[in-house]
This record gives C-alpha cells, sequence and structure tokens, in this order.
C-alpha cells in the first residue's frame, strides 16, 4: 500500500518536469508561429527567425539530453534520438545564421548533412527499440512487424504519391533526388514507427502518437518544402518553418515519454513472452493493404516504390505463416512428449526414445534403471498434492544435476522415473544408483515443510537381461520392487540361480568390517544455557576403497540386510569409547552418543559387550549415550525394555532419535526408561520458517521436560534457531551452525576454537 502510494508518488515528481518541458516547447512553437503569421516584410526578421526559430529547435535538444541524463546514458534509444534532435539543431542553426548572413542556402549544403544524419540516428534509435524490445519475443513477431512495416510504407507511397510526384516530376536531378529524399525518409520512419507499434503484446504508450504525428507534420512540410524549393521558390519565414519546430516538438515528446518507459520495462517483456504467438491481424492488415495497392496500380498508375514495397510485403506476408506453422507443430510435438510437471520427457517419450536409442547403439551395453520413491504418497496425502508436486519437481532437478547429457531421464507417472545409461554395465550402473539415492536422500525444502524421501532403484540391463524396453522395464521393476522390500534402497535384477551376491556386496560390507574401512566421525553437542560443549555423537562413515568416504544412508541398509548390524556397532561403540580415552587423557569431559538399531538393542549380551569395553578402557559407563530410534522400540518392547534398564542402571544414557519422526504412539516413553529426546531435525529446519514447526518444538521440549526428560535439538543450522532454541528453554543443540561431523582430530582443532555462546530460556518459556 504504502509501496504503491511511494511508487506513484515517485512517478508524478517524474512526470512533471516532462510535462513542464512540453508545454515551455509547445509555447514556443505557438509563439513561433504566430510571430511568424504576424510578422510582415519578406525580410529576415532577427528576432522571428533568429531568436525565435533557433529556440523552437534548441529547446527540444535540451529537453531532449535531460531525457538522457535522467536515464544516465543507459538507454542507447534515446541517446541515439537526442543525438538526432541536436543533428537537426545543428541543421537549422547552419541555416538560420547563413540566411541572416544574407546568403542563399543551396540544396547540398552542409545544413544538408546535419538533416540526413537526423534521420540516420532517429533510425538507429528505432532499431535500439526494436532490439531492446524484441528480444522477448519470437520470430514470427519480428517478421510480422517488418510485413506491417513494408505495408505500411506502401500505403503511405500510395496515399502520399500526389505530393510527392510534382517533387519527382521525372526529373532526376541531384537536387531532385535530395529534395524528394527527405519525405521518403520520413516515410521509412514513420513506417517503422507503425510496425513497432503493431507489433502484438504491448499497448504503444502517447509517445508513439506524438512520434507518429511529429513524422506526419515533417513529411507534410518536407513534401510542401521539395516542391517549393525545386521551384526556387521557398523562402524562410512562412508558417511552413513552424510545422517543422512543431515535428520536431513531437518527435521529442516521444523521447521523453520513452525515458519514462524504463519504469515499465519489465512489466512490458513479460506481457510480451506471454504472448509469443502473434496474432494474425497484422499479416492480415498488411496483406489486405498491399493487394488493395497492387489492385489498384492496374486502374490508374502508381509509384513503383509502392509497387515494391506492396510486394515485398505480400512475399513476406506468406513466410510467418508458414513459419509459424513449423513453430506450432514442433511445439505440439513437443508438448506430447513433455512431463507437464518437471518438464522432462514423459512416458510417451520414454517409449518412443528408448528403443531407438537401444538400436542405434545395438553393440552396447546399457542400463535401465527405474527409480521410484519411498513414502511419497504419504507426503502427497498428509501435506497435500501441492506439496508433492514441489517434491517431484526438486526430485527431477537433483536427478538430472546427477547425470551426464548423454543419458535419457523420463518421468513415468506418479513418483517413477526411468533412466537410460548408455555403455553401464553393473557396476558403473550400481554407482550411478547410489550416487542418485544419495543426492535425493538430502532434505527437501518445500516452503512450508522440510520432508525427507529416499528413493528405491531397481535395474536392468541390456543386452544381458533383456533386447527390447518392455522386458528390461518389466525386470527393472521386479528388482525395484525387491529394493523396497528389503529396504536395501537398490539392485539388479538376477535371473534365478544368479541371485547370490553378484556385486560382491557380501564380500565388500564383509571387508568393510575386516579391513578397518569403518571410520567415525564426531559432532559435537551444545549445551545451550552455558554454550559449553557436552558430548559429540559419533556417526559411522564408510571409507570405501574405490568409492571415497561413503556416507551411512548409502550403506547402513547393505549392513542390516546381510545380518552385519551388530558388528558394526561394536566397531563405532569401539571407536567411539577409544576417542573417550583420549579426551579423557586431555582431561576434557565430554559424552560420546552412539547409535545403535533394533536388531542390537533386543540382543541381550550388549550390557555385558557395553560393561566389558568401557572397563578394559577405564571407562565409567556414564560417558556414553545410546541412541535409539522410535519405530524400533515398537517390535519387542519387552525385550527392548530389559535391555535398556540394565544399560542405564550402569549409568549409561538412553536417548530417543528422531523423535516425532515415526508414527509409533508415545506410550512407550512413560514405559522405557529414556534420559533425552532428540527431536528430528525435519521440525527443527522448518523452525524459521514454519510456525507450526515452531510450535510443535516449543511444545515437545515442554513434553520432554514434564516427564523428566532432557531434550536435544538436531539440525541446527543457524545462529537464529540456535539462539529461539536456547530462548525457548531446549537442552542441547546439535546441528552444522556449530559443526559438521568430523573426524577427531578435526573436532579437537574446532573444540580449541570454540567460544561458547550460552544463551537463557526466556522466563515464559523455562519450563
Ligand atoms: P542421526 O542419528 O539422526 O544422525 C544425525 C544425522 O544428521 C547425521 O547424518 C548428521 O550428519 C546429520 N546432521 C547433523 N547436523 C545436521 C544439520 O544441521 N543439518 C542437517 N541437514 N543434517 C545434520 P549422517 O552422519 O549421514 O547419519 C545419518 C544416519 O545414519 C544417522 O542419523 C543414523 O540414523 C545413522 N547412523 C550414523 N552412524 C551410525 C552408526 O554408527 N550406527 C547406526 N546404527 N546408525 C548410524
Ligand atoms: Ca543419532
Ligand atoms: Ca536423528
Amino acid at each position: 500500500m504504502n509501496e504503491n502510494k511511494r511508487d506513484r508518488a515517485r512517478t508524478i515528481a517524474s512526470t512533471q518536469p516532462g510535462s513542464v518541458a512540453g508545454l515551455i516547447m509547445v509555447s514556443a512553437v505557438i509563439f513561433y508561429a504566430a510571430g511568424l503569421a504576424l510578422r510582415g516584410s519578406a525580410e529576415f526578421d532577427f528576432w522571428v527567425d533568429g531568436v525565435i526559430a533557433l529556440l523552437c529547435v534548441w529547446l527540444p535538444t535540451g529537453v531532449a539530453w535531460m531525457a538522457v541524463l535522467r536515464t544516465r546514458l543507459r538507454r542507447y534509444d534515446i541517446l541515439s534520438a537526442a543525438a538526432g534532435v541536436t543533428s537537426l539543431a545543428i541543421a537549422d542553426t547552419y541555416y538560420v545564421v547563413k540566411t541572416g548572413e544574407g546568403q542563399d542556402v543551396p540544396l547540398g549544403s552542409p545544413a544538408d548533412i546535419f538533416y540526413l544524419l537526423s534521420y540516420v540516428l532517429i533510425l538507429a534509435s528505432l532499431i535500439f527499440v526494436v532490439v531492446w524490445r524484441f528480444r522477448a519475443v519470437a520470430w514470427p513477431v519480428v517478421l510480422d512487424s517488418t510485413v506491417g512495416t513494408l505495408g505500411a510504407g506502401a500505403v503511405l507511397v500510395v496515399v502520399l504519391d500526389p505530393f510527392l510526384k510534382p517533387a519527382f516530376d521525372g526529373v532526376f536531378t541531384f537536387d531532385a533526388a535530395l529534395a524528394a529524399a527527405y519525405p521518403l525518409l520520413d516515410l521509412l520512419l514513420l513506417a517503422a514507427v507503425i510496425g513497432i507499434v503493431v507489433t502484438p503484446g504491448r499497448p504503444p504508450g502517447g509517445g508513439w502518437l506524438a512520434l507518429i504525428v511529429g513524422l506526419l507534420v515533417f513529411t507534410g512540410a518536407d513534401i510542401v518544402y521539395a516542391m517549393l524549393e525545386l521551384e526556387g521558390l521557398y523562402v524562410v519565414g512562412t508558417p511552413l518553418d513552424a510545422a517543422w519546430a512543431a515535428g520536431t516538438a513531437l518527435i521529442t515528446v516521444w523521447i521523453v515519454m520513452q525515458g519514462f518507459e524504463e519504469q515499465f520495462r519489465r512489466g512490458t517483456e513479460k506481457g510480451l513472452l506471454a504472448r509469443t504467438v502473434p496474432t494474425q491481424t497484422v499479416p492480415a492488415l498488411a496483406t489486405v493493404a498491399s493487394l488493395t495497392v497492387l489492385v489498384l496500380g492496374t486502374q490508374r498508375p502508381i509509384s513503383f516504390l509502392a509497387v515494391v514495397l506492396a510486394s515485398l510485403t505480400l512475399a513476406l506476408a506468406a513466410l510467418p505463416l508458414v513459419f509459424r506453422h513449423r513453430v506450432r507443430i514442433a511445439a505440439v510435438h513437443l508438448q506430447a512428449m513433455t512431463d507437464e510437471l518437471t518438464g522432462l520427457p514423459n512416458r510417451r517419450a520414454l517409449y518412443s526414445t528408448v528403443p531407438v536409442r537401444l538400436v542405434v547403439d545395438a553393440q552396447r551395453i546399457s542400463a535401465v534403471l527405474l527409480l521410484d520413491l519411498d513414502k511419497f504418497k504419504e507426503v502427497n496425502d498428509s501435506l497435500g498434492h501441492d506439496v508433492g508436486d514441489r517434491l517431484l519437481k526438486q526430485v527431477a532437478d537433483r536427478l538430472r544435476a546427477q547425470l551426464r547429457a548423454e543419458d535419457f531421464l523420463a518421468r513415468m507417472g506418479g513418483d517413477e522415473f526411468v533412466i537410460h545409461l548408455n555403455g553401464c554395465g553393473d557396476s558403473e550402473s550400481e554407482a550411478v544408483a547410489m550416487k542418485l539415492r544419495a543426492a535425493l536422500a538430502e532434505p527437501y525444502d518445500l516452503g512450508s515443510v522440510t520432508v525427507q524421501v529416499n528413493a528405491s532403484i531397481g535395474m536392468a540391463h541390456y543386452p544381458a537381461q533383456g533386447n527390447d524396453l518392455t522386458t528390461l522395464l518389466r525386470k527393472a521393476d521386479m528388482a525395484m520392487y525387491k529394493a523396497k522390500t528389503t529396504r536395501s534402497g537398490h539392485g539388479t535384477y538376477c535371473d534365478e540361480g544368479l541371485q547370490a551376491t553378484k556385486y560382491h556386496t557380501l564380500e565388500s560390507l564383509n571387508s568393510a568390517l575386516l579391513n578397518d574401512q569403518l571410520v567415525v566421525h564426531f559432532q559435537p553437542q551444545i549445551d545451550l544455557r552455558s554454550g559449553k560443549v557436552r558430548g559429540v555423537e559419533a556417526l559411522v562413515r564408510w571409507d570405501h576403497p574405490t568409492e571415497g568416504i561413503l556416507a551411512p544412508p548409502l550403506f547402513l541398509k547393505r549392513f542390516d540386510e546381510a545380518g552385519l548390524m551388530s558388528p558394526l556397532t561394536s566397531v563405532v561403540l569401539g571407536k567411539a569409547l577409544d576417542q573417550s580415552v583420549v579426551w579423557k587423557e586431555q582431561g576434557r569431559v565430554l559424552t560420546v552418543a552412539v547409535n545403535v538399531c533394533s536388531g542390537s538393542i533386543i540382543d541381550s549380551s550388549l550390557p555385558d559387550q557395553i560393561a566389558a569395553m568401557t572397563t578394559v578402557r577405564g571407562l565409567d559407563p556414564s560417558v556414553l549415550v545410546i541412541e535409539i530410534t522410535e519405530d524400533l522400540l515398537m517390535g519387542d518392547r519387552d525385550r527392548a525394555r530389559t535391555v535398556l534398564t540394565r544399560l542405564r542402571t550402569m549409568g549409561v544414557r538412553i536417548a530417543v532419535d528422531d523423535f516425532g519422526k515415526g508414527y509409533s504412539s508415545l506410550a512407550y516413553l512413560r514405559e522405557l526408561p529414556i534420559d533425552e529426546l532428540k527431536l528430528d531435525k525435519s521440525f527443527v529446519m522448518s523452525m524459521s520458517h514454519d510456525a507450526k514447526a515452531a510450535a510443535l518444538v516449543v511444545s515437545t521440549i515442554g513434553l520432554a521436560h514434564s516427564l523428566g526428560l532432557e531434550m536435544t535439538a538436531e539440525g541446527v543450522e543457524s545462529s537464529t534457531i540456535y539462539e529461539a532454541l536456547g530462548e525457548s528453554g531446549c537442552d542441547l543443540a546439535q546441528g552444522f551452525y556449530m559443526s559438521r561431523p568430523v573426524p577427531a582430530k578435526e573436532f579437537d582443532t574446532w573444540l580449541t576454537t570454540y567460544t561458547p555462546l550460552p544463551i537463557e530460556p526466556t522466563p515464559s518459556q523455562a519450563i
């Protein structure tokens, strides 16, 4: 509202000088006209023919340059037009001075050079306008405008023929050509202006009307001048001179108004883009007009120029029609092959493209990947289709970003995507699948919420598993289904009997454990009240021999599937506690949290194992925090309770990880021995832009505190969230804002430079 008012005030403020300048110019012209009408003798009148006449050209020149300055020299169209008016003023000045000195100025004098230059400059200005304005429009529009220009030219030449004729009169002397050149140049400008004005997409501003009228006035005056001058009858000081002055003033009005149009440029371009398919009106009108001109030509003689222009119009008018037809066909074709939501090729494109790729590259192996999002339906149902659509778009973008230009990616429909990878065998396509899943596993910011979605990928290979797309898709689908049900994430179709570790996965998993390829990174947990580092969370990484450091989402499920979770947990526990010893020796008091999966929690040997591990290292079990996830508690809760209770009695703290992410009941909070809730990062990350998420965070803090539990917020990525959490009474914070998970060495360096930032809860929130 205020913005609007301010905008309007600004527009009015900037329009005012324009109107004032216009008023002064008009007054000068009227004054001049009156002077010319009233003066008696044919002698050169110093005031009227000298001072006022020059004022009538230099005043617009000044106004035009003011417009140039207003646009800070950034608008070449205005600059060029102002130069054009200046050139006109210079020519007039030469003319007036010479005449004042009593000399006759013949055709072809220096004045003519400047007059002609002014046409060139104004034409250049129009070209700038065209380039600027037409950059955003399609080719057919440019053609339409050209046709409009030529058609208008043809008509103007015919209409003005009676006036032009006497000027030529069949004699082609230099003088005649020069004298006739002026009205013809006026017509050229006029036609160009009409071409611009009739271009679809924007309503022409008032400035253009001024320019058209101004050019018409010039045309009229130049025709009369040509007739008089060729007869040797032209004298300075007739009302004809006022006509040029008026024309100049009108052209200047256009220049000034163009300057103001800059503000509307954005809107204009949008309008143009919205209407890139041009209307038929302009070429149709131009065609009719040109036909009329030619038909007229059969009845009575018309000028050669009119015939040329009319014929050109007709020839070109046909061109945009052909052109447009082609463009349309291509557009329709593209539309039918494109998925509207993501802009990716659609199912139809898939079935027409991939078979061709298979035939063309028949000698090369290739892979078909079928990718399906896990739990997409839940997102769609619980958060709405808008959010679901946004998610699909981002998924499409991420997939696109991961693939090579030669790969083919299509959306099959729903949350299914198909990828065809040329030249990819088993290991290559598996690497791609892992890369894609890792890229998709990152959280999605969907405006109101942040969600995390995983994908399952099934793969089938050409020619090993099929020669045609249908077969390959069917097998990829089966592999995808298997990957989904086993939660392995991705897998390749295997013919029966070949089922065993085709990718040596089991082997590579074993080698990870045996060859000490698992490493642990540490991420600090900050006590919000004191700002001090309370402890760390140990997060496993796989330092893979060929793929580098892999994040847990890329391999944990595989370990789980292979029944190797318990050994993994042992490795992580061992490494985490080893690091604890180092810190203890350094005199640092830090707890270390380890993630333990469901399988290990119901393993009744876990407490003994942990007791042994801590005793051996001379550590108190209270340095350890065990993180469990709520969905895992839903299984064998009795066993879990027994194991957890024993751990807790030893002094190990128990934290519930990813709290709020699952769909479990809250009953276990009462039944199980728990010390801490770790609120899932999706809520924390959305806090700053989602009021509901923020409210959930605050009420969960209340819930935790009322149950006597501590609350940790994960996914703290900014100081704003860090402070908001502290003020809400949250106990601990963990997130990229403080530090990413890093190797122990890096963590130690971080710790030495860390400055605590304590936050006191605001009284109303301290629960
Ligand atoms: P988690 O237990 O919820 O661990 C926190 C995850 O959030 C880590 O991902 C960490 O890098 C990430 N994270 C921390 N702060 C931020 C933040 O500010 N913003 C964002 N976007 N993310 C943040 P990571 O290390 O990839 O681990 C993923 C999951 O893998 C863990 O989630 C955990 O469930 C599992 N995991 C990791 N290590 C182990 C392990 O040793 N054993 C078991 N069983 N699971 C593990
Ligand atoms: Ca965790
Ligand atoms: Ca978590």
